[in-house]
């Protein structure tokens, strides 16, 4: 597949396309499928975004299952030690008894009873003390698979949870290759911010829950109104970048100002009693990478135009090549 679509054979490459082959993800292999059907370009940006959506993530449930798993054996752990506090204070317990009984004339009878009970409570601790070193041995197992789980991710999860979108480090990944490959081939790389208006008064009129809802829908949005190269994430709060590689200043604000039509088209309701909350605006900023400049200047300039769209009275898009 990497000769196929002229991919370069790096190593996230090869593990997309192996766990394509395996069909181990089963979203994953949806999307491509799609893609193959709808005979859409495969082209790396796509296959980076494929990476970070679905096999970064993937990662990190196999991460968070080894946490669980080690949390439920350190408390078996702690389960077993306290039984092995209380059975060796009863062992000591008894051990003092037998002593007493020893210093004490016992008869034969008693001395056999003696023998029986010192018996039963080595037995008894051996059997806390296995125990223990079973419990040890799967514990130390657990935290090597989530050292190499770990060592395979090599840094936090790239997708933002409530949006199942590329967070702010996934941004930063993106926007390094976006640029570094603009810079290669000449080509233009540009990058629209924009930040949802007044979204403080939508928290405080309809709560926090409506609020997160409200993110996801302009998330999806968003994420249908973009092309396959485009990398959409969530950089913040309630704030989105986007990064159009291949695109000129004109096509990128052409992008923003579509963006910002399907963001108001939508007169919301909340889903329980549908009262209404209306519509929802954002304000945009849009530029074009200037080869050579620092990736956080970039940012700020794009982030600083956004501004000049709020204060200029929000729900528009200001651009500045
Ligand atoms: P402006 O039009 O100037 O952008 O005003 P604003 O109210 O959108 O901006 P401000 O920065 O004052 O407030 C942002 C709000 O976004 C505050 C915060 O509670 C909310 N917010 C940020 N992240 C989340 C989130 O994950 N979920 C929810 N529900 N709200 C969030
Ligand atoms: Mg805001
Ligand atoms: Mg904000």
């Amino acid at each position: 597949n990497l000769d196929n679509y002229k991919l370069s054979p790096v190593p996230d490459n090869y593990r997309l396309w192996f766990e394509y082959a395996a069909g181990s993800i089963d979203q994953l292999n949806n999307d491509i499928d799609t893609m193959i059907i709808q005979q859409k370009a495969i082209n790396e940006a796509v296959c980076q975004k494929l990476f970070i959506q679905h096999i970064a993530s993937h990662d990190q449930r196999d991460i968070d299952d080894t946490r669980i798993a080690i949390g439920d054996m350190l408390n078996v752990m702690v389960g077993h030690l306290k039984e092995w506090d209380s059975s060796s204070n009863q062992f000591s317990d008894k051990l003092n008894e037998c002593i007493r009984k020893l210093d004490n004339n016992p008869s034969i009878g008693e001395v056999k009873e003696i023998v029986t009970t010192v018996t039963d409570q080595a037995r008894q601790a051996h059997n806390v003390n296995s125990k223990i070193q079973t419990t040890l041995h799967n514990l130390s197992d657990e935290i090597s698979t989530l050292r190499q789980d770990v060592n395979r991710l090599g840094n936090d999860a790239l997708t933002d949870s409530l949006t199942q979108i590329i967070n702010r480090r996934g941004y930063d990944v993106a926007l390094k290759n976006a640029t570094e490959k603009a810079t290669e081939e000449g080509s233009s790389c540009a990058l629209v911010v924009l930040d949802i208006d007044d979204f403080k008064r939508i928290n405080d009129t309809f709560g926090h829950q409506i609020g997160d809802k409200i993110l996801k829908f302009i998330a999806s949005t968003l994420g249908k109104n973009v092309r396959g190269n485009d990398i959409l994430a969530r950089y913040g709060g309630e704030e989105f970048a986007i990064i159009l590689p291949d695109t000129n200043f004109e096509g990128a604000m052409r992008v923003a100002e579509n963006l910002r039509k399907a963001v108001v088209a939508r007169q919301l309701t909340t889903g329980s009693n549908g009262k209404v909350i209306g519509r929802i605006t954002a304000s945009f900023g849009v530029s074009c990478f200037r080869h050579g400049e620092d990736l956080d200047d970039f940012f700020d300039r794009v982030d600083k135009l956004m501004y000049t769209a709020k204060q200029q009275g929000k729900d528009q898009v200001i651009g500045d090549r």
